[in-house]
Parts: C-alpha cells; sequence; structure tokens
C-alpha cells in the first residue's frame, strides 16, 4: 500500500522551510500532497491559485508531490484521499504546543490517521511565513526564502 502523507497548512507564502520539510518527507512517504488550506472569507496576502501554481514550479521534476487547495477539516481531506499520515515541521517549543492540540484532535476526528513530525533543519528554522510577508509588504527582497520565483 502505498504511504501517502498530507502536508497542510496556509503557505502563504510556501518557504524554504516548508520546502525543506516535503523533500525529506519525500524520503518517508512515496507521496506528498501539499494541501493548502484556504477559507474563502478569510484574506491572504498572496494569492492561493497563484501560490499553487509557485509551489507546483518548484516541484516539476517530481511526480510524487501533488498540490491541491481545499476548505475543509484536515482529517475529512485525508480520509478523502486515503492519506494515513499529516505531515508536519516542528521549530520550536511554541510549534509544538500547537501542533501537540491539533495532532490530538485529528487523531480523534479519524482514528486511521497519525501526524509525523520532522524538526526544521537549522537553516530553516528563523523563517516564518508571517515575517517573509511582511520583508514583502515594505519592500523587501525575499526570493532567497522561496523555493520559486514570484511571478
Ligand atoms: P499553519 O497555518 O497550518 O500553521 P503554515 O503554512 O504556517 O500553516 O505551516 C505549515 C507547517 O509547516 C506547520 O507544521 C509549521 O510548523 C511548518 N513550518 C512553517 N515554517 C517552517 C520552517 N521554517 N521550517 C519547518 N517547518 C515549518
Amino acid at each position: 500500500m502505498n504511504k501517502i502523507a498530507i502536508f497542510p497548512g496556509s503557505f502563504d507564502p510556501y518557504t524554504n522551510g516548508h520546502h525543506d520539510i516535503v523533500c525529506r518527507g519525500l524520503d518517508i512517504f512515496d507521496e506528498v500532497v501539499i494541501a493548502i488550506g484556504h477559507n474563502s472569507q478569510k484574506i491572504r496576502y498572496f494569492q492561493v491559485v497563484q501560490m499553487k501554481q509557485s509551489i507546483e514550479s518548484a516541484f516539476t521534476n517530481e511526480p510524487r508531490v501533488t498540490v491541491m487547495i481545499y476548505d475543509q477539516l484536515t482529517a475529512e481531506l485525508a480520509k478523502d484521499y486515503g492519506a494515513n499520515y499529516l505531515l508536519r515541521g516542528l521549530r520550536n517549543t511554541t510549534d509544538f504546543e500547537y501542533e501537540n492540540s491539533i495532532s490530538q484532535v485529528n487523531r480523534y476526528l479519524n482514528q486511521e490517521l497519525e501526524t509525523v513530525f520532522l524538526i526544521t533543519s537549522p537553516q530553516y528554522a528563523s523563517i516564518s511565513s508571517s515575517i517573509i510577508r511582511e520583508v514583502h509588504k515594505y519592500g523587501g527582497d525575499i526570493k532567497n526564502f522561496l523555493p520559486y520565483q514570484l511571478s
């Protein structure tokens, strides 16, 4: 049976830190689905369809990665997709506190679901989407934080 992992997140934007988690996830899983959570009521900084295309452009030679946009419970998405794993990244204890709670809830909602955490590589530990949005908003150059070219 194929081991399929969903990597859910806002990815506003998808960064080198996220990319590192996916690339390392491919050593563990047969397929990784990058699932961009998007609630149409919420305003994003980077447009969601454009972000999907940007992420896809970082994986043109990797058929084991799929990128999708979703607006439902992650635990339900995993069921629909036949995925038994969620992939998440951990940078620090703040991430841990949050990730611990959501992984318990996801397991409650879908007993088949195992969340697998990868500790961030040290060079990406200080990268967060919110800081990158802020840098971009005030005209800073963010290209070294992203695994694709912004269009
Ligand atoms: P969410 O809104 O679900 O927190 P994010 O897009 O911020 O979505 O993050 C998705 C996942 O990637 C989370 O597990 C988060 O901890 C992880 N992550 C974010 N930035 C990094 C990074 N620099 N290194 C490793 N993991 C990261």
